[in-house]
């Protein structure tokens, strides 16, 4: 079935043209990575994608609806930016639950999913610091957090990775594949670009360049029948 899909989705900020004609189908739990140069459009296309920003002519649907003038919160996606996006005066467990208490959600129901997410991601040690009290991966630990007790149908990142050391790239990847796997059924668009995060996390990949999609396919795809020597180059593949 179809988790999301993009219809010919055009995106002008004024008379520059940022997105073209993307079409897109990506399957309910699939883990799909955008990738390409800085300046594509990435960013853009999942904040279209969350609602964060207008399409300018296109359709956008999740599991089925036209969803182009649904509310980001109504639209069932949780987002994570490489800045985090902390809130900094509350503690961990407030930033986790403030979402949730604005749904209206009871206050039983807000602790047990905090402390599912909080144990999912091995942080129930700080739910009562603030974020300044914690490591840049703590920090990107507690929005992924965040995200999850939203129990999105989506799940978007955008390159969660950019602001930690090597080393803390490396985990966090890892936690990132092993949490899609335990949240099956969960689609995954993650935004980066990094081939290796792009090779080693995707079911499939999306390139795109200058706000074109230029190919989709598995790594494998990708790495043995590049469409272009922009895709080959992009990917690293001797074409
Ligand atoms: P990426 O994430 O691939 O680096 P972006 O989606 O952030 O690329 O940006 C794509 C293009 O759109 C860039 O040329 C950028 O300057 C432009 N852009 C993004 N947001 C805005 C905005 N709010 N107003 C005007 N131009 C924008
Ligand atoms: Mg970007």
């Amino acid at each position: 079935m179809a988790s999301v899909e993009l219809k010919s989705i055009c995106k002008a900020f004024g008379s520059v043209k940022v997105l073209r004609d993307v079409d897109l189908t990506l399957e309910k739990g699939e883990f799909v990575v955008f990738v390409g140069p800085s300046g594509c459009g990435k960013s853009t296309l999942l904040r279209l994608i969350a609602g964060l920003e207008d399409i300018t002519s296109g359709d956008l649907f999740i599991d089925g609806e036209r969803v182009n003038a649904v509310l980001p919160a109504k639209r069932g996606i949780s987002m994570v930016f490489q800045s985090y996006a902390l809130y900094p005066h509350m503690s961990v467990y407030e930033n986790m639950a403030f979402g949730l208490e604005q749904a209206r959600l009871g206050k039983d129901e807000v602790r047990r999913r905090v402390n599912d997410a909080a144990a999912m991601l091995q942080i129930e040690a700080y739910l009562d610091r603030k974020p300044k009290q914690l490591s840049g991966g703590q920090r990107q630990r507690v929005a992924i957090g965040r995200a999850i007790t939203r129990n999105p149908k989506v799940f978007l990142f955008d390159e969660p990775l950019s602001n930690l050391d090597a080393a803390l790239r490396v985990d966090t990847r890892i936690e990132i594949a092993r949490l899609h796997k335990r949240l099956s059924g969960t689609t995954v668009i993650y935004v980066t670009h990094d081939q290796v995060e792009a090779m080693t996390l995707a079911d499939r990949i999306v390139v795109l360049n200058a706000g074109r999609v230029e190919q989709v396919g598995t790594p494998l795809d990708l790495y043995e029948r590049p469409a272009s020597r922009f895709v080959a180059g992009f990917i690293g593949s001797p074409r």
